[in-house]
């Protein structure tokens, strides 16, 4: 007898998330799994012609700063309706708990919002079990939040070793709730204070579930290789895959310095060492003013950003002066009569949570880090829906496949879906998803390949991109002709454990 199933989608070209050529097939789900793969027999409630158009898994974003979003707004349109199924979140040091510190952290991407509370990752995870958003969330837990909550606000030293355990204990339960890996952000506060045998400590807690550190390094400008090799240190030391966040070199002076650092990151995987990264796919970056400014980023010759100018820095977000967002830090420092630096420590001291787009990275680095295989997509985006975000937050995926695979010739279709899907997957250690197969999760996307483009700019980023037909989250339809469908059928991911080492490739 012919099966029934839920849905089957038509005609598409099947990319698989494995990188290998795609296909013509039909696809057909029933609850939250793939059931067929190929031509399947019989029929379904509900099914989509897909001629002409490509059948992906969904996008997985593996450099999110959506802890507080995914409770805050569980829609998700931002991400879902640019073809992301799944977050990982809690990058650059900054995770969802303990809470108190965490929302002291979040409080620059949500200024005037009251955030929700929870207790610890089990809370957490549990939370967005009863209350789902629409996409899937795996959960890095933040190293400068622990820090926080472990040693206070001002530790300008190393952790006694009670603080350390008190840390590591904050880390056990992340991890014994489920969290993917531990997060570094060596630039922020109160992340920077810690010296590499702090880190190597913490991450050799997770040798057995072999979790991932992920880390926003302490240099991406001048001292780009060192914080590089320091990466691989930590990893190494500890027995944990590493992940380099949004890989770059910032800072006109030091464009050119990712050979290097790719170079590093080659010699380690030759030697075992499962270090990958993530790109997003713009020549601007953003982060919060302070950071830049502790940094010495606005300081001729200085700083871990890599020396900017006054026009390099523009404002994204702020609490109170919508008038100012738009306006580059040399615009103010010439209105006020200042150095940048100077102009750039006046906003601060009204805005002490403005974020900002720094336009810090050459096209050639980005194209060349894009091109190479340890390169996976995240977004970074900065879920701040008031004010002018980067619009990395809505448009990363679109960009590369239709700008850079599609229009620039950076890789084939089907490398730049791996690079957002499998891999990624592989990687964090998310079972049965990142791949259109026969038992999977279907986290599914429809899409145009022909069509498909970011739309948001710097001006103007708050637009879903262009060329993303359908969405399924867990087998649920989420996004109809291009149209949120209201579906909150994402789940808290919970690490599988243990697992293999990730392959190569
Ligand atoms: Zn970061």
């Amino acid at each position: 007898m012919a099966a029934r199933y839920d849905v089957i989608i038509r005609g598409a070209r099947v990319i698989d998330g494995s990188g290998a050529p795609a296909f013509e097939a039909d696809v057909a789900t029933k609850g939250d799994r793939v059931e067929a793969v190929g031509a399947p027999e019989g029929d379904a409630d509900f099914e989509i012609d897909a001629q002409g158009l490509a059948l992906a898994p969904g996008f997985i974003d593996v450099h999110t700063h959506d802890d507080f979003a995914a409770v805050l707004h569980p829609d998700m349109g931002f991400k879902l309706e640019g073809g992301v199924t799944t977050c990982v979140v809690g990058n650059c040091g900054m995770g969802a708990a303990p809470h108190r510190e965490a929302s002291l952290l979040a409080r620059a991407f949500h200024p005037n919002q009251t955030l929700p509370e929870w207790d610890g990752y089990a809370g957490y995870l549990d939370r967005l079990n009863l209350h789902p958003a629409s996409v899937n969330i795996a959960a890095l837990v933040g190293h400068g939040t622990i820090r926080l909550a472990g040693m206070g606000g001002n530790a300008k030293r190393e952790p006694s070793s009670a603080e350390l355990q008190s840390m590591k204990d904050l880390l056990g339960e992340g991890l014994h709730a489920g969290a993917v890996g531990l997060s570094t952000g060596l630039i922020y506060e109160p992340g920077r204070y810690a010296q590499t045998d702090e880190i190597v400590e913490l991450a050799a807690e997770m040798r057995d579930a072999r979790a991932v550190y992920a880390t926003h390094m302490r240099d991406e400008g001048a001292h780009l290789v060192d914080s590089v090799a320091e990466a691989i240190e930590i990893g190494e030391r500890a027995g944990v895959p590493v992940q380099i966040s949004h890989h770059k070199a910032s800072g006109r002076a030091n464009w050119g310095k990712v050979a290097d650092s790719l170079a590093l990151i080659e010699k380690a995987r030759d030697r075992g060492v499962d270090v990958s990264a993530d790109q997003y796919p713009y020549t601007a970056g953003s982060t919060i003013l302070s950071a830049i400014l502790r940094n010495d980023g606005l300081r001729a010759g200085e700083g871990g950003i890599g020396s900017l100018s006054g026009d390099d820095v523009v404002i994204a977000s702020t609490a109170s002066h919508p008038e100012w967002e738009g306006r580059s830090i040399a615009d103010f420092a010439e209105e006020w009569g200042l150095e940048a630096q100077e102009a750039g420590d006046r906003v601060l001291a009204q805005e002490p949570l403005a974020s900002v787009v720094i336009h810090s990275m050459s096209e050639d680095d980005v194209l060349r880090v894009m091109a190479h295989e340890t390169t996976m997509i995240g977004s970074d985006g900065i879920p701040t829906l008031e004010g002018r975000p980067h619009p990395r937050l809505y448009g990363s995926f679109a960009r590369v496949l239709g700008h850079y695979a599609r229009d620039a010739g950076v890789f084939p279709l089907e490398q730049a879906v791996h690079r957002m899907t499998g891999m990624s997957a592989t990687k964090f250690g998310l079972a049965d998803r990142g791949f259109v197969r026969e038992g999977h999760f279907a986290d599914l996307v429809v899409f145009d390949p022909n069509t498909i483009a970011d739309v948001g700019t710097y001006e103007d980023p708050h637009h879903a991109p262009r060329g993303i037909h359908q969405v399924f989250v867990n087998g649920a339809h989420a996004v109809g002709d291009g149209v949120h469908t209201g579906a909150r059928s994402g789940r808290p991911l919970r690490r599988s454990t243990p697992r293999a080492p990730s392959p190569i490739d």
